[in-house]
């Protein structure tokens, strides 16, 4: 049971070294959540450190992989006296899950309409999810709608699968709906950059137990996305559960271990 005692926890944050077209360091971050009561922060690599986004037709390079390999690996050197810090590894096309350590928290898995594919027909795709399920990792999952489908439906068996922002960048929340998707027991959601209207249909709907307080920062700001939930006005238990207890209790499956 939930109660104030409850940390609240900010469960999809991007943090980064080499992009700096954004102010995404840890310590814009800490310097954003001074005055909140954020105690925890799930951070993902900012997605231009992962591949280049321009160029629907991008094929890997030595470089790339060079890029990936240091900006997740600048996630794991985290560490915050005052913020409890839940790396989570950002897969891209190599389905590097070879890069896995014990620290990782999730899985970060991302892409939008003219953007590179992921190879969902390569043997590897198979493998890595097979890595993920072992491991009881939760995948953060920004992508467009009929790849969306196929992930939930086909690939992801028995994996805890988030949709970001209640889903408006993967096809809409009504779309997802549609299709089934919320129902699903394996199928949880983030509230970053969500409507009110649409975080308080999904718990009409569904219910409290797969939805988390998530921020997007930095492209949404931790305090104001907090503020947006708190005066959603919900039950306490419901609002403790999602601010901080429903991440914690899908953390508390993860299977820390390496590759
Ligand atoms: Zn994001």
């Amino acid at each position: 049971m939930e109660s104030s005692q409850t940390p609240v926890i900010d469960a999809h944050a991007h943090c980064g070294v080499m992009d700096a077209s954004m102010a995404q360091r840890p310590e814009d971050y800490e310097r954003q959540i001074v005055g909140t009561d954020i105690a925890g922060v799930a951070w993902f690599s900012p997605v231009l450190e992962i591949y280049d986004r321009f160029d629907a037709f991008f094929t890997d390079t030595q470089d790339w992989r060079r890029r990936r390999r240091e900006s997740n690996a600048y996630l794991l050197s985290l560490k915050s006296s005052h913020l409890k810090v839940y790396p989570y590894f950002f897969i891209w096309n190599d389905f590097a899950v070879e890069q896995l350590a014990t620290e990782h928290c999730g899985i970060k898995w991302h892409r939008h309409p003219g953007e590179p594919e992921y190879a969902y027909d390569d043997p590897k795709c198979r493998t890595a999810m097979d890595r993920i399920r072992n491991g009881q990792l939760p995948v953060v999952l920004e992508e467009e709608l009929h790849n969306t489908l196929r992930f939930v439906r086909e690939l992801a068996h028995r994996v805890t699968v988030i949709i970001p922002h209640l889903g408006m960048l993967n096809g809409g929340f009504e779309a997802i709906a549609e299709a089934g998707l919320w129902e699903r027991e394996q199928v949880w959601a983030d509230t970053a950059l969500a409507s009110a209207g649409e975080i308080r249909a999904y718990i009409r709907r569904y219910g409290h137990r797969r939805l988390m307080f998530g921020s997007d920062f930095p492209f949404g700001s931790p305090s104001s996305e907090l503020r947006k939930v708190r005066s959603l006005g919900l039950d306490p238990a419901v609002e403790a559960a999602v601010l901080g207890g429903n991440f914690l209790r899908l953390q508390a499956r993860v299977v820390h271990r390496g590759p």
